[in-house]
This record gives C-alpha cells, sequence and structure tokens, in this order.
C-alpha cells in the first residue's frame, strides 16, 4: 500500500489526510494526518468517508464542448481552454466587466485558492461577480 499526504478539499479548513492507495494506484481509504497543524489528527466524516465521488461512473473523465443542439463533444484539454479563453476574450468589454462576465469558486477549495480565484476575476477578468457555492 502507497499513502500520499495531501489537504482535505470538502471544505476551506484543510485538515490534513493521507490517501492510502493499493500499489496499482486504487484509492483505498483515507486516515488523517495527525502532525497537521489545522486538523491534528481529527476529521469530520465527509474528511474521512466523502471519496466514492472518485470512482464514480457520472463523473467527467475529458472536457466537453457544448455544440449549438445542446449535444456535448468530447474534446482536447487544449481545444477546451482556447475555446474558454476566447469565450472570455469576446465577453470582454473595457473596463468593468461585472455585467458580463462572473466567476463562482468553490468551497471544496482552499482559502489560498479562493483568494487566487477573486484575484484572478478582479485584477485580470476585471469583474467584481465573484461568489461561492458555500453561500448557497
Ligand atoms: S475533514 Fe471535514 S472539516 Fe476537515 S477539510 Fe475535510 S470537510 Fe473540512
Amino acid at each position: 500500500m502507497k499513502r500520499m499526504e495531501t489537504t482535505c478539499g470538502y471544505c476551506g479548513c484543510g485538515c490534513g489526510i493521507y490517501v492510502n492507495m493499493a500499489d496499482d494506484g486504487t484509492m483505498l481509504g483515507i486516515t488523517p494526518s495527525y502532525n497537521h497543524v489545522v486538523s491534528k489528527g481529527k476529521l469530520c466524516s465527509k474528511g474521512w468517508h466523502g471519496f466514492a465521488f472518485v470512482r464514480d461512473s457520472r463523473r467527467l473523465s475529458n472536457p466537453l464542448i457544448k455544440q449549438k443542439d445542446g449535444t456535448f463533444r468530447e474534446t482536447s484539454w487544449d481545444e477546451a481552454l482556447e475555446f474558454a479563453a476566447n469565450g472570455l476574450k469576446s465577453a470582454m468589454t473595457d473596463g468593468d466587466n461585472t455585467d458580463v462576465i462572473g466567476v463562482v469558486s468553490s468551497a471544496r477549495c482552499t482559502n489560498e485558492e479562493n483568494f487566487l480565484m477573486a484575484k484572478l476575476a478582479r485584477a485580470g477578468l476585471k469583474t467584481s461577480s465573484v461568489d461561492h457555492c458555500a453561500r448557497l
């Protein structure tokens, strides 16, 4: 069995965890990091047990681009990122983009990742329309 130390991604607390894996990389479970400065060996139920989504058959494994008829076409990461960048460029106007671009971040991100998302929105995309799913 292999163990990889990482951060629980379920909320912004950032508890320290080990992902336990079989030799072929299959995820077996989670154990807490007993020396972690935030969690000190404790996890909530999501941290302990909320990893089944990793192998869920409904999980997207490739980028998709929505077609004009509403269906989705599988594509490469390069094409998907270029498509998104072109869409943002064409939506952006000079000055305040608050009316045309909004950003929704995630409670599954760390505080630092959410800070970076807010910076990207405000400084890069010039919009103050930033929200977070924890508010829903
Ligand atoms: S273990 Fe629970 S409290 Fe800790 S980061 Fe994960 S979801 Fe948040």
